[in-house]
């Protein structure tokens, strides 16, 4: 097949592509990558970026990394896909078993699916079905936090944060949820029971119609990148236990070391009810997504009217995914990932600090591989994109956010420059 030109594919891509939250009449630029290796994307035009943002979490082992792209081969010649209903093969069977052991205890069931939207789904379904099931009425709403956010389905579209997410287009046709304060605390904020009140009156008011509570344990990622007091949530799984309602932990962004913890639910030392894994799963190679829940809530649906979970999707458990996720899995648990997390946690610390000082910085903060930089006011995304391209890195900023989660391996010379570029263009950004 006669390869596409640059050209060719920048007019395609104007004419005809849809990206993430954009627009077909009033397009941003696309900038059009060849390859990618290691840490560095490698742009048409030749130049190399460092990439700072993992492909949205998911790249913790870098690109083109010889162990997964062996996983994927060899299953590529064994078999790419296979239907799961009535089916099953090594590579889903060999990562259920995995998921169970590293998740937090409890979680002994594993419902797989295409991504991360989906598996909230799938979790708020299990929660609803759970209770149907057991025969009580009216337990069919979810109680989340605001600056949460869960992804782009109806389902998960309707827990996101009510004003900065999409309730406002689709106000009408999302389901009536209930909401409590974000936690009013950072990480290391000495815990007051003051910041739980909201989320406690909350629940004992709702209780009666509440399925289930959603949150991202620790992290609120794409809500806002705000980091809050693993006491908060030790206390919403208490609450939960006293109100009867289930916990649904959405790790989709925080799973698999990103946060210094495996899980971050480890952070507080709580098991979830149900627990929603994607993005990094695959170490960034494919899409796959996991729904992970407890004998109890797997009891309770089967033994209900269906009898069954109602789900199934086409490529449920696609066993080049499993592959690939299973290399991925193997490679961070065989690797010193602490130490790295670590390590790149006390780089961005110093690497981001002076950006504390410059008038036009809200706030600095970092936690595991996460630094983010809050500015004071929104920032024109396009500018700013073009600016960090010119400047040899690849960070693509939101709202007030210009953010970085950096794949693991991330040497200690580019994380450096990563960091100044940073500091420079948030500088110098008017
Ligand atoms: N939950 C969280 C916490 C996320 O960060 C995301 C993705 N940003 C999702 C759900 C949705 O995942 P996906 O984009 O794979 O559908």
């Amino acid at each position: 097949m006669k390869k596409l030109s640059t050209s060719q594919i920048a007019t395609i891509d104007q004419q005809h592509i849809w990206h993430p939250y954009s627009s077909l009449t009033n397009p941003f630029p696309a900038y059009q990558v060849d390859s990618a290796d290691g840490v560095r994307l490698k742009l048409a035009d030749g130049r190399e970026l460092i990439d700072g943002m993992a492909s949205w979490w998911c790249v913790i082992h870098g690109y083109n990394h010889p162990t997964l792209n062996a996983a994927l081969q060899a299953q590529a010649e064994q078999m790419a896909h296979v239907m799961f209903g009535g089916i099953v093969h090594e590579p889903a069977a060999r990562l259920a078993q995995t998921l169970v052991e590293i998740t937090p205890d409890g979680l002994e069931k594993v419902f797989f699916s295409d991504s991360g939207s989906v598996s909230v789904e799938v979790a708020m379904k299990m929660a609803i079905q759970y209770w149907q099931s057991l025969g009580v009425q009216g337990k069919t709403r979810l109680l989340s936090l605001r600056n949460g956010y869960h992804g782009d389905t109806f389902g998960a579209m309707s827990v996101c944060d009510p004003v900065t997410g999409m309730h406002h287009l689709f106000s009408n046709i999302l389901m009536p949820q209930i909401f409590s304060d974000s936690p009013q605390c950072t990480f290391n904020t000495e815990w007051d029971e003051s910041f739980i009140s909201d989320f406690e009156e909350k629940i004992a008011t709702h209780s009666h119609e509440l399925a289930a509570v959603i949150l991202e344990p620790v992290v609120q990622g794409a809500g806002g990148m705000r980091f809050y007091s693993p006491h908060f949530l030790k206390r919403v799984r208490e609450l939960c236990d006293d109100h009867n309602v289930l916990l649904i932990a959405d790790e989709i962004a925080t799973g698999f070391g990103r946060t210094g913890k495996l899980f971050a639910c480890e952070w507080a030392g709580i098991s979830p009810d149900i627990l929603c894994l994607g993005k990094a799963l695959t170490g960034g190679y494919m899409t796959l997504a996991a729904t992970l829940c407890t004998q109890q809530v797997s009891d309770g649906i089967c033994q209900g009217e269906a009898g069954v979970f109602m789900h199934g999707p086409t490529f449920m458990g696609n066993p080049l995914a499993c592959a690939v996720a299973n290399a991925s899995i193997e490679l961070l648990l065989a690797s010193d990932w602490r130490a790295r997390i670590a390590t790149i946690q006390q780089q961005l610390e110093s690497g981001l600090a002076p950006a504390r000082e410059l008038p036009n910085v809200a706030d600095v903060r970092v936690l595991g591989a996460i630094g983010v930089i809050e500015m004071k006011e929104p920032i024109e995304l396009a500018r700013i994109q073009k600016e960090f391209v010119d400047q040899g890195v690849w960070i693509r900023p939101f709202g007030k956010l210009v953010y970085v989660m950096p794949p693991y391996i991330m040497g200690q010379h580019d994380l450096a420059t990563l960091c100044d570029v940073m500091v420079s263009v948030v500088k110098n950004y008017r």
